[in-house]
């Protein structure tokens, strides 16, 4: 295990402080100037490989999961995985805390299949018992979709717990570990049928296809189910397995890209050291920022390494979008909150940065904050009641 040298931009770039498109290594970068014919052995070589180290990841139980590389930014390969896996007239629950688990119920409802919501709100999780009820209350629903990390807020769903309620309905489980996957370990043994992620965001690459893992007997059960030419998951995969080759034109450049970052996530240590990177980038950041006088929307048990949402400041002088601006001037790029009843931004923590980068973006909120005024990053009594609220429904 290496701890990865973190250079700074070249081109005096900003840190991408987003949950990808991420700040990436310059090697990764480098390894795009290359042209590369879609149909020549070498990059159905760099496909196979890329398939191959994705399945290798799941560790044990990986053996009976395939990997479907998909065009397109990650949406892409959630309603490739839905249109997919879940048949014409089957109903799915989607469980639901934030953007991600609206936009998976959205696309479910565009393809016209059936869907039952199970909304809580902007971030407090779904919990293991209110799935088992639901399940239990509607024999129609066959699918369960649950997403790994809502990048909206940040929350860490509790998976296993949903994933038993799950199995034990003997229903079938679809993830969105789009911002998870490749930092955030998969519970040993965890009972599921597929999951979807993104070449940039934990393995550090860059924007242009998202993949799908899918336990190989229900994807090859699965033709002929999709709505969709172009999204089809099985038709895609048959056609890894029958050439080699993509259907269609492939992202060439972002798969150089992606092969590069594997190795840089191998060569650092894997899911485990690339967690443990991120999770001290969050620790860092977060007690910086409470420092200064910031609170986290969450406590500190439902913090993800991915992305931590913070409450704007009461103070009258604070505006986000000068803040955004001020912050950008110093090289960093923030994101903007998604709560819709207080205040609220976001800091991402995963890419290719340390915790000294971390220090550095705390040193420079001091800075802007100093140079607009704001003299207390305590955020307004609202959001503390929220918070308080919160953290009871939550234990
Ligand atoms: C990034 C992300 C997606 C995909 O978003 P795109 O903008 O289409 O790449 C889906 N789900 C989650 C949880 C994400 O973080």
């Amino acid at each position: 295990m290496t701890t990865p040298t973190i250079e700074p931009p070249r081109g005096g770039e900003p840190w991408l402080l987003t949950p990808g498109p991420l700040s990436t290594s310059y090697s990764v970068k480098a390894a795009m100037l290359r042209d590369l014919g879609s149909w020549d052995s070498d990059f159905r070589a760099m496909t196979a490989r890329l398939r191959a180290s994705l399945v290798a990841m799941l560790g044990p139980g990986g053996e009976d999961f395939t990997c479907v590389p998909m065009q397109g930014s990650g949406s892409f390969v959630v309603e490739a995985m839905l249109g997919t896996l879940v048949p014409r007239g089957a109903k799915a629950l989607v469980l639901a805390n934030g953007a991600y688990g609206h936009r998976a119920a959205a696309a479910m409802r565009q393809m016209g299949r059936a869907v039952e919501m199970l909304d809580k709100g902007d971030y407090l999780p779904p919990r293991g018992d209110e799935v088992a009820a639901l399940l239990v209350r509607d024999p129609a629903i066959s699918h369960v979709v649950a997403i790994h990390c809502e990048t909206s807020s940040g929350i860490l769903n509790p998976l296993s717990e949903i994933a038993e309620a799950v199995a034990a309905a003997g229903r079938r489980l679809l993830v969105d570990s789009m911002s998870a996957f490749g930092a955030v370990p998969l519970p040993e043994g965890l009972p599921f049928d597929a999951l979807v992620s993104s070449a940039n965001k934990c393995i550090e690459g860059v924007p242009g296809f998202g993949f799908a893992l899918v336990r190989r007997a229900v994807l090859e059960a699965a033709q002929g189910n999709s709505h969709s030419l172009a999204l089809d998951l099985h038709a895609q995969w048959a056609e890894f397995e029958r050439s080699g080759q993509w259907r269609y034109t492939p992202p060439t450049h972002t798969v150089a890209a992606f092969l590069q970052a594997l190795d840089e996530h191998a060569a650092e240590g894997g899911v485990a050291a690339r967690g443990a990177r991120y999770g001290t980038n969050r620790d860092t950041l977060v007690a910086g920022m409470r420092g200064l006088g910031f609170e986290t929307l969450l406590a500190d048990r439902w913090l993800s390494p991915i992305i931590t949402t913070f409450f704007c400041p009461a103070d009258p002088a604070f505006a986000f979008s000068e803040f955004y601006d001020r912050m950008k001037v110093r090289g960093f790029i923030l994101y903007p909150g998604k709560l819709t009843v207080v205040d609220s931004f976001r800091m991402g923590h995963i890419g290719r940065f340390d915790a000294g980068v971390m220090r550095a973006a705390v040193a420079a909120v001091a800075e802007v904050l100093g140079e607009m005024g704001v003299a207390s990053a305590a955020p307004p009594e609202t959001a503390l009641a929220e918070k308080r609220r919160a953290e009871r429904e939550m234990t």
